[in-house]
């Protein structure tokens, strides 16, 4: 079975677009949250998103964007946006965001994966660092749990209280791309397909992965996108423009 990935899409429709038009055919779409929030397409990337798949998980931009919680934990310029979000969301896109459930998610026909937003110990916590990885690995019954949250594509692994941090390697910054990272028998992991919708690894190009149950290997895609599209939406809906520069950034 081949599972596409998608994570931290933020109403960034070109990314998201750019990221369907290259990924190989898949038999399930799962989704890591945060379909919405910084960016200027929130309807567009929820239906877009909704016509994917059924297997969500909540991110805290879909929690605040909706009012399940507030936004007092964002910075301003996230504030502001989850509340133009909250507006511009039709009803029908609203009711789907706020009844996303709460992670770890799993999936009968896959035992051995789970998935989450943030750590599969709390939803909103962001794993960054291989430190942040520990103590959810150990306790993961999971052989393999996908996270998004921090818009870093790679992961974590460890095999015999062996740690390593897995970061795809790739020649270019503006190229299409891919990176096959093989699963070895034993191992558990922390794996994070990227941002679709802002990249924060330095990279600007949207980013997803395809898990390939059967050749236990997960690919990970790196695609260049309409940026100059998603950011002159974001300047058009008067949303801050650090949202539409750092797009260009990957930061
Ligand atoms: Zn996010």
């Amino acid at each position: 079975m081949r599972i596409l990935i998608l994570s931290d899409s933020h109403a960034n429709l070109e990314g998201l677009e750019a990221c369907l038009a290259v990924a190989p055919s898949s038999d399930r779409t799962v989704n890591l949250g945060d379909v919405v929030g910084y960016g200027a397409s929130p309807n567009e990337v929820t239906e877009r998103s909704r016509k994917l798949g059924q297997i969500f998980v909540r991110g805290n931009h879909d929690k605040a964007c909706t009012g399940v919680t507030s936004v007092d934990g964002f910075n301003p310029a996230a504030a502001m946006a989850a509340m133009w979000t909250m507006k511009s969301l039709t009803p029908e896109n609203l009711d789907f965001l706020k009844q996303l459930p709460q992670g770890p998610v799993t999936m009968p026909e896959v035992p051995d994966v789970q998935l989450v937003h943030g750590s599969p110990l709390d939803e909103d916590e962001y794993l960054i660092v291989q430190r942040d990885a520990i103590k959810p690995l150990e306790r993961a019954q999971a052989r393999i749990t996908f996270f998004g949250h921090t818009h870093i594509q790679g992961g974590f692994a460890v095999q015999n209280e062996q740690w390593a941090t897995l970061r795809p390697v790739y020649a270019s910054k503006d190229q299409q791309e891919n990176c096959v990272l093989q699963l070895q028998d034993g191992a558990k992991y922390l794996i994070n397909p990227g941002s679709t919708g802002q990249p924060r690894d330095g990279d600007p190009r949207a980013a997803f992965c395809v898990y390939d149950t059967d050749a236990h290997a997960v690919t990970f895609y790196r695609v260049p996108y309409n940026i100059k599209g998603a950011q002159d939406r974001i300047l058009a809906a008067k949303l801050p423009e650090r949202l539409a520069f750092r797009l260009a950034e990957g930061r």
